[in-house]
């Protein structure tokens, strides 16, 4: 047995009890649980699914990242092999730990900052070296956020 507080006049009652001997109110309304409907609670929920989006589009970059890497590897050495070892190396590695993961996600960084070389090289040297930087860092900025 144990003693609880009435929710109405606050007055200390057993939870064996019918009701509130003083106020009358019965033990289900006593005994109810609350509904938390405080801001904390939604402000929680709300940061959690935020989160969760931004987890689903940062590996959704990652992932295109990882398949320009691969198709560029495949068309390069002309092989499917390449194209499917760079894809399931890749997402097997940042999947494994996230060092290794970080490791990873610069080295697509430097990748796309290749990739950038060759587009921005169709509009000439100084346009090449741009690309790359532009590319590379965003690239970064985004794996290691
Ligand atoms: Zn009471």
């Amino acid at each position: 047995m144990a003693l609880i507080d009435c929710k109405e006049c606050g007055n200390q009652i057993s939870d064996m009890a019918e009701s509130c001997p003083r106020c009358r109110v019965p033990m289900s309304i006593i005994k109810k649980e609350p509904i938390n409907l405080s801001n904390e609670d939604h402000s929680n929920t709300r940061a959690g699914v935020t989160k969760a989006k931004f987890n689903e589009q940062y590996s959704t970059w990652l992932f295109a990242q990882i398949l320009i890497i691969a198709i560029a590897g495949g068309i390069y050495w002309e092989s499917w092999i390449i194209f499917g070892a760079i894809l399931l190396g890749a997402i097997v590695l940042i999947g494994s730990n996230k060092i290794v993961g970080q490791v990873v996600g610069f080295l697509l960084a430097a990748g796309i900052g290749v990739a950038g070389y060759y587009v921005g090289n169709y509009w000439g040297e100084d346009a090449a070296i741009i690309v790359t930087i532009i590319a590379f860092l965003s690239a970064l900025g985004a794996n290691l956020a």
